[in-house]
């Protein structure tokens, strides 16, 4: 499994390593200050969320009595472990059929974080059924099933363009007669416009409350993390349409922005659940706020784990 920290490294190679190798034992002066903030902007912490954390850490230096630059490098550790939260336990358990709603664009990485998460389910002894739901185009339903086969999971598909509320309906049924204990719907990215792509979800939605009416237990928006903020962007499309619980964000592996992270969670106020940290289907990892900030600063063993 590859480790979080060796996700992170171009992110930590390019900024927030950058900050803590280059402050040594030397006094804070202004171009300290405009160091941080230039890095973090780059990083694509974003404007708003740079912003408030810079005042938060000059007000900390001013109260902390900090003067040295060494300081301030775990000033803003902690700083940014505090913007954000720990997520709460996935909502998929407690009821006889749970539903997992996974939506964002085209190649935001739906269909491989669907096919990493059921694998990591079935390890732990769920049995997990997944929704071909994305019907709009061929190639997505044999990429789900090849998706189903590496994660040992089974996958409810209609024909390419079918309707994808029926092929939902049928993946319900299937669930329910396997004793399924979650169900997880993958959908379309991309359809003629984006208003379709939002009426259809919408329409996809509401057919699993037609026949789960507290469904779906979870909505999980995926945001392509190397697109940085237009991700955000994207995801208050999706929150305006529909009710999303939480995030993943994929593709840390190959970005240096890893800083929108931190956007995310400040501007949306949504949880981040999962971090995607590679094509394979090993690597993925629970977001766990502390051990994210350490692997963004730290440069430890990169061959670990
Ligand atoms: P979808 O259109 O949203 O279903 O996206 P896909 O699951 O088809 O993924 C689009 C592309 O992103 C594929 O080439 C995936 O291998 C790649 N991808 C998805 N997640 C990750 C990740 O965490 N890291 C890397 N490097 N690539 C990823
Ligand atoms: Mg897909």
């Amino acid at each position: 499994m590859t480790s979080l920290r060796k996700g992170l490294a171009r992110t930590r190679q390019s900024f927030f390593g950058r900050i803590a190798q280059a402050f040594g034992a030397t006094e804070i002066d202004e171009d300290t200050w405009d160091d941080v903030e230039a890095l973090l902007i780059q990083a694509d912490v974003g404007v708003p969320t740079t912003l408030r954390l810079m005042e938060r850490l000059k007000e900390r230096v001013r109260r902390d009595g900090i003067t040295r630059q060494d300081q301030l490098t775990e000033a803003l550790k902690d700083e940014l472990r505090k913007l954000l939260t720990e997520p709460t336990p996935l909502n998929l358990s407690g009821r006889e059929l749970s539903v997992m709603l996974i939506a964002g664009v085209n190649g935001s990485g739906k269909t491989t974080t669907i096919g990493k998460i059921a694998y990591r389910m079935r390890l732990n002894n769920r049995k997990v059924i997944i929704a071909a739901g994305d019907t709009f185009r061929a190639a997505a339903i044999d990429q789900l099933k090849l998706w189903g086969e590496r994660a040992g999971v089974p996958v409810i598909a209609g024909l390419p363009n079918s309707d994808p509320a029926a092929v939902v309906y049928d993946a319900i049924s299937a669930a329910r007669a396997r004793h399924a204990e979650v169900l997880i719907v993958d959908t379309a990215g991309r359809l003629h416009s984006n208003f379709n792509l939002m009426a259809e979800l919408v329409k996809v939605r509401d057919v699993l409350r037609k026949v789960i009416p507290d469904a779906p237990h979870e909505t999980l928006l995926v945001l392509d993390g190397t697109t940085g903020q237009n991700a955000l962007t994207q995801a208050k499309k999706f929150q305006e349409a529909i009710d999303v619980t939480g995030v993943v964000v994929t593709k840390l592996d190959s970005t240096a922005k890893g800083g929108m992270l931190f956007a995310i969670q400040q501007e949306l106020g949504l949880p981040i659940h999962y971090v995607g940290i590679g094509e394979s289907v090993y690597d993925l990892v629970f977001f766990n706020p502390a051990k994210f900030v350490d692997s963004l600063f730290e440069n430890g063993d990169e061959d670990e784990e």
